[in-house]
């Protein structure tokens, strides 16, 4: 019998412990049919100015209609398809939907801020991934952005730093994803050409809690600042860590105290509303 990938063992999956085998191969099968059937999402989510409270970005995050069990979460099938090689067919996916949608944008409000595409170590480190991007891109970047998360930056120093060199010759900006969770060289950051830090919001969750954490936001927005590197704060749930994070230098701000994630009709709703929102 065929082993299942390492990352296709999920807890979510394994309601019946004896079960937990026939789970996972129905997470692999149904997200081999969900490319096929096109059951995948972006959903957005706004990224705001801590100074002016005016919306500047949008993340882009990936979501599975699933037929019988709704909306799934990729924490529950990203690494799956990490492991059995579906990210790369699912991530050029996104890619396409994105700059669809950054074209379908373009001319009306949302056209004018930046939206961020997540992506996996291995589609990042795929070998004809810039390719693929450019052929996505043609006829103008618009206003893609990617995120990569700091742990896979980490684990190929020399591979990362020169497809970051390539980014930045086609002019697509980057942001480090989890910043502070992956062991971060911090000489390496120096030559990394990257344009944003967010910083992971298991730091914002301790704004208030412990007295290291505003030392911890402020080392990292005067690490950023001094490399002319942007620095958003991921996670904030409450106005009290977003006047924290603003005092303490955060450009921006990403989390529940200003929305979810939602479909792309919902946000365009929302941001009609052309709401200032100072925190
Ligand atoms: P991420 O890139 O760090 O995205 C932020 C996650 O935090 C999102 O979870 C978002 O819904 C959640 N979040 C935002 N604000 C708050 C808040 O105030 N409080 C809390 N508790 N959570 C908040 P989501 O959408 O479930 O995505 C989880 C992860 O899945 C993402 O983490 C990203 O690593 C990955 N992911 C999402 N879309 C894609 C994709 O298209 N491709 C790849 N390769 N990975 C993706
Ligand atoms: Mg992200
Ligand atoms: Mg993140
Ligand atoms: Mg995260």
């Amino acid at each position: 019998a065929r082993s299942i990938p390492r990352g296709c063992r999920y807890r979510t999956y394994t309601t019946a412990m004896g079960d937990a085998h026939g789970r996972q191969r129905e997470l692999e099968a149904g997200l081999e049919r969900a490319v096929e059937r096109d059951e995948f999402e972006l959903w957005y989510q706004p990224q705001v100015d801590l100074r002016t409270g005016r919306a500047v970005g949008l993340e882009a995050l990936l979501r599975w209609r699933h037929p019988e069990r709704g909306i799934v979460g990729p924490g529950e099938f990203i690494p799956c398809a990490e492991a059995n090689g579906l990210i790369v067919p699912v991530g050029d996916h996104v890619l396409s939907r994105a700059t669809e949608q950054i074209r379908q944008w373009r001319g009306t409000p949302l056209g004018r801020i930046p939206m961020a595409v997540n992506l996996s170590g291995v589609q990042f480190h795929q070998a004809d991934f810039i390719d693929h991007l450019q052929a996505h891109i043609s006829g103008g970047r618009g206003q893609l952005k990617l995120e990569i998360t700091e742990s896979v930056l980490m684990t190929d120093l020399g591979g990362a730093a020169r497809r970051l060199g390539e980014l930045r010759e086609m002019g697509v900006p980057l942001s480090v994803d989890d910043f502070g969770t992956g062991y971060s060289s911090l000489a390496y950051l120096r030559r990394f050409p990257v344009d944003e830090l967010k910083l992971d919001r298991s730091f914002v969750s301790e704004l208030g809690h412990s007295e290291e954490a505003d030392a911890i936001v402020e080392a990292v927005v005067a690490l950023g600042h001094t490399l002319g590197i942007r620095v958003l704060a991921e996670g904030v749930e409450t106005e009290s860590q977003a006047r924290r994070l603003a005092r303490l230098g955060c450009d921006a701000g990403q989390g529940f105290l200003w929305a979810r994630p939602m479909p792309a009709s919902d946000l365009e709703a929302w941001f009609a509303e052309e709401r200032v929102r100072i925190p």
